[in-house]
């Protein structure tokens, strides 16, 4: 356990680094820039670690899989993400069990999300609004989950008009999985552009832009990326 914490206080330290280098590099402020730890997979013993080391964003996958760390949770506070493809019939728990709902890609989903929050907020006027981010599939790869981006300005306007106890927070994607640096750089940049003309449409601030993972982030950063999701590269290879 003791290596295993060694490298992960030098995977931190390599990424923070290199986030610096890239936002640097690209006339941004480090600081404009959150590290997320994905933790899917990964023991409590590797996420107390990371803790240790600073990192107090995360993200893992599944509900049932956070479920259980959280019933063995035995660390300080820290702030949990959904990242992953969220069903509707899990969506209460996911409430409670994150911060956050990256994942958000229809609108029967939102429309669930947005009955909970309110329902909630019954039992306690003045409950904040629930932060959400809209996952988009800008690749186009049909594996992904995501909406397409023609689709996400029904999904946005939906969110924006008709509920009010969810507020979207911004954009997430995963980029495609290629080793083709310009497309992996269009991508993002596609997400950006995105988010823009949303911006302009709907008069949202939409602050965030979740893109990058271990292999990408550097390029993710250069296109604006606010959050960088890193798993393996500061855990190492997932345990299953
Ligand atoms: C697993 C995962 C990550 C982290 O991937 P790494 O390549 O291990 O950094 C980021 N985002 C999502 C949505 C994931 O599922």
């Amino acid at each position: 356990m003791v290596d295993a914490a060694d490298d992960i206080r030098r995977g931190i330290g390599e990424a923070t680094e290199r986030i610096a280098r890239a936002a640097a590099a690209a006339g941004r402020s480090p600081g404009e820039i959150s590290l997320m730890g994905v933790t899917k997979f990964q023991p409590l013993e590797a996420i107390y670690a990371a803790l240790k080391c600073g990192l107090s964003l995360f993200g893992e996958n599944r509900v049932q899989e956070m479920d259980e760390k959280s019933s063995k949770w035995n660390g300080p506070e820290a702030a949990w993400h959904m990242i992953g493809h969220l069903q509707r019939n899990k969506a209460r728990r996911a409430v409670e069990l994150f911060g956050c709902i990256q994942s958000v890609d229809n609108i029967e989903l939102a429309g669930a999300l947005e009955r909970i929050m309110a329902e909630k907020q019954g039992d306690s006027p003045g409950h904040a609004v629930y932060p959400i981010m809209v996952e988009v599939n800008v690749s186009g790869e049909e594996s992904k989950q995501g909406t397409a981006p023609e689709k996400s300005f029904a999904l946005i306007e939906h969110i924006a008009v008709k509920c009010p106890h969810i507020e979207i927070k911004g954009l997430m994607t995963i980029g495609p999985i290629t080793s083709d640096r310009k497309a992996i750089r269009a991508s993002f940049a596609s997400l950006r552009h995105l988010r823009d003309e949303l911006r302009g449409k709907f008069g949202l601030k939409l602050p965030h832009l979740s893109m990058g993972m271990s292999g990408d982030y550097e390029t993710a950063i250069e296109e604006g990326s606010t959050i960088v999701r890193i798993g393996t590269a500061i855990f190492g290879a997932r345990g299953r």
